[in-house]
């Protein structure tokens, strides 16, 4: 199993599986999101309907899966990040689990390799510092048999400079 970093566009990675930084209603949005949905055209925005029908979107911290559509990808692993409201409301909890519930359906899912954002730290103002520690701590702490790769895309510096840094350590 290899962790990677990349600088670039989560939409162009050619890997099974790409997670978004959804939102609970999964109607898409901007951001990260809002590139998903555009990249990938209709069918993800059909399929994340029966799942809304079906589920009534996806709580924070949990993780739903679609098709990538027109995307390189093969699917994409929609999670809610939490809106950061100082830290003390179980943020760093809901961040970890992000991660750890997109990594269990990854593996559910026989997917191989992963890419993920910098989920909750764009409009949601998780401290991107903080976000990295969690993303690689938790990926860290639970690579599940069958996942081969793991990819973190940082679309800014600032990301790509942090987690470099704390990959490197
Ligand atoms: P959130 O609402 O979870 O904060 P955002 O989409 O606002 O989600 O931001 C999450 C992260 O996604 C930010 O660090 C932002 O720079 C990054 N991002 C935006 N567009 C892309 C993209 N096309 N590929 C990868 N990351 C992206």
């Amino acid at each position: 199993m290899k962790i990677i970093l990349v600088k670039g566009d989560i939409t162009k990675q050619q890997v099974d599986a790409v997670v978004n930084a959804a939102n609970s209603t999964l109607q898409g949005g901007g951001g990260v999101d809002g590139a998903i949905h555009r990249a990938g055209g209709k069918a993800i925005i059909e399929e994340c309907l029966e799942i809304r029908n079906r589920q009534g979107g996806c709580p924070t911290g949990e993780a739903v899966i679609t098709t990538a559509g027109n995307m390189p990808a093969v699917f994409v692993i929609h999670t809610v990040g939490p809106v950061y409201e100082g830290g003390h409301h179980g943020e760093p909890e809901k961040l970890a689990n992000c991660y750890l519930n997109s990594l269990k359906l990854a593996a559910e899912n026989k997917i191989k390799t992963i890419a993920f954002p910098n989920i909750s730290t764009g409009v949601y103002g998780y401290p991107k510092k903080e976000a990295a520690q969690i993303a690689i701590t938790t990926v860290k702490n639970n690579l599940f048999k069958g996942i081969e790769e793991i990819r973190f895309v940082c679309f800014d510096d600032e990301n790509y400079t942090l987690y470099n840094e704390i990959l490197t350590q």
